[in-house]
């Protein structure tokens, strides 16, 4: 445990997003299930408030005078790759899930990013690469471990608590500590993806090549358009981002119609193992800083692709268009539910100075402004960004049963989190 003026404690409290500050009232590490039941008891007694936080890679900064729970010595993973199945501590992160199921040709539904944590990701739903296959990742869940706010250990599935295991497939961190999860696998006998990238005087074509290949495509393909606006003097690109959940040969012939575009600066498509799912994006993996917005985009016509290249996304880093469909549009028994936006979309910059922060904060709502009506007014619980809720995520319905579930199982509030249903 650091509290404030211990050595290590500015550092310990970072989240990885370094523009949201954490103005904690402690920082605990938890050393194993029975000491997290300990600190939540603590909590109890004292009137405090948690916020688990393994990575911080979902910061919001709503977090003042809780104690920030790290988990990363729940670090156990166990695979039965009979049953296609593992368990997965609170403290694992995708990467290590993947290299540890991918021996055995099997793969769990994975994000872009190695180190974003199973646990936190599946608290919020998980939109995985693979999720037009399989659907919410949080759909994979079978079972939760977790500490109640009377700090009693318990497992949660459908048949001990349909309400609360419902809430802890995508409604966030608010209702119990969780240590550990248990999922299902999938079969993975081949990938194939990488990232092409062009000048961005090519986007009305790749842009045209994405839209025909994403209105047709199978549910094993997924592939994600880039506007990129490199830091540095360096000219502004377009690219798309692949992952195939199968062999390279078929792959390429999915995506032929980016072949014909010429001037491309780079290509390095090829058959991925399963442990390299996470380079395909190119994501940060240390922590620095960043601001961007997601809102889920109901269609890609024409005139909206014309819209998006009428400006440029300078002061952005990125504008990313994710194709969803497939099983994201079909039932889900999870807070989310079924996601009838064809895709989403993903503004971000670099906030190096309040003024750079107003500029993409003007950047972004130009965008949104253009597009209008184009966009649902639905995030992802996943892809909140800081000054949002999760009234952004939800449906008035889903927000009410949630609260109410809150209620019942926290109600002094112990559990804060990032993105509360109750603010
Ligand atoms: C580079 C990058 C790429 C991403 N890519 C994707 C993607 O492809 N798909 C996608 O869906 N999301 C993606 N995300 C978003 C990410 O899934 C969310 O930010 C998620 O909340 C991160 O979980 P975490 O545990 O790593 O982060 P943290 O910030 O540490 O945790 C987030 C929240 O989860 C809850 N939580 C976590 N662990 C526990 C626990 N053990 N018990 C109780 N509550 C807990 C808490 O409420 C906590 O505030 C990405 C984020 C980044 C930064």
């Amino acid at each position: 445990m650091l509290l404030p003026g211990d050595t290590g404690f500015d550092q310990a409290r970072l989240p990885f997003n370094l523009a949201v500050d954490q103005s904690v009232a402690a920082v605990a590490e938890v050393a194993d299930a029975a000491d997290a039941a300990a600190l939540v008891r603590f909590a109890r007694r004292t009137r405090a408030t948690i916020s688990v936080q393994p990575s911080g890679h979902g910061a919001s900064g709503e977090v003042e005078d809780t104690i920030l729970v790290r988990t990363k010595r729940l670090d156990e993973v166990r695979v039965d790759p009979v049953a296609r199945s593992a368990r997965v501590g609170a403290g694992v992160s995708w990467g290590r899930l993947q290299e540890a199921v991918a021996p055995h040709g099997l793969t769990g539904l994975a994000g872009s990013s190695p180190v974003v944590g199973v646990v936190g990701y599946m608290l919020g739903g998980g939109l995985s690469w693979f999720g037009r296959k399989h659907g919410w990742a949080a759909d994979s869940i079978t079972a939760f471990e977790v500490i109640d706010a009377n700090g009693d250990l318990a497992r949660v599935t459908a048949d001990s608590d349909a309400d609360l295991f419902w809430a802890l497939r995508g409604g966030g961190g608010d209702f119990a500590l969780v240590t550990a999860v248990e999922l299902d696998l999938y079969p993975a006998p081949a990938l194939y993806g990488g990232r092409m990238l062009w000048p961005v005087d090519r986007a009305p074509r790749v842009l045209e090549a994405f839209r025909t290949i994403t209105a047709s495509a199978v549910d094993e393909l997924s592939v994600w358009l880039n506007l990129l606006d490199p830091p540095g003097p360096r000219p502004p690109l377009v690219g798309v981002d692949i992952a195939y959940l199968g062999e390279a040969a078929v792959g390429d012939a999915l995506l032929r119609e980016f072949d014909s575009i010429g001037g491309r600066i780079s290509d390095n498509r090829r058959p991925l193992p399963m442990t390299e799912l996470g380079t395909i994006a190119a994501e940060p993996t240390k922590p620095g800083r960043s601001q961007g917005h997601t809102q889920l985009l109901a269609r890609l016509d024409g005139d909206t692709a014309e819209e998006l290249l009428a400006r440029p996304i300078d002061p952005l880093l990125i504008v990313q268009i994710r194709h969803l469909g497939g099983a994201f549009a079909g039932p889900s028994d999870t807070p989310a539910g079924a996601i009838a936006e064809p895709y989403q979309i993903t503004f971000q910059g670099l906030p190096t100075a309040p003024e750079a922060a107003a500029a993409i904060r003007t950047r972004v709502q130009d965008f949104r402004t253009a597009l209008d009506a184009r966009l649902s007014n639905r995030t992802p619980f996943t892809f909140l960004a800081p000054g949002q809720s999760a009234a952004d995520a939800f449906t008035p319905g889903a927000l009410t049963r949630l609260r109410d579930i809150k209620r019942r199982v926290d109600p002094d509030h112990i559990f804060r989190s990032n993105y509360s249903v109750l603010a």
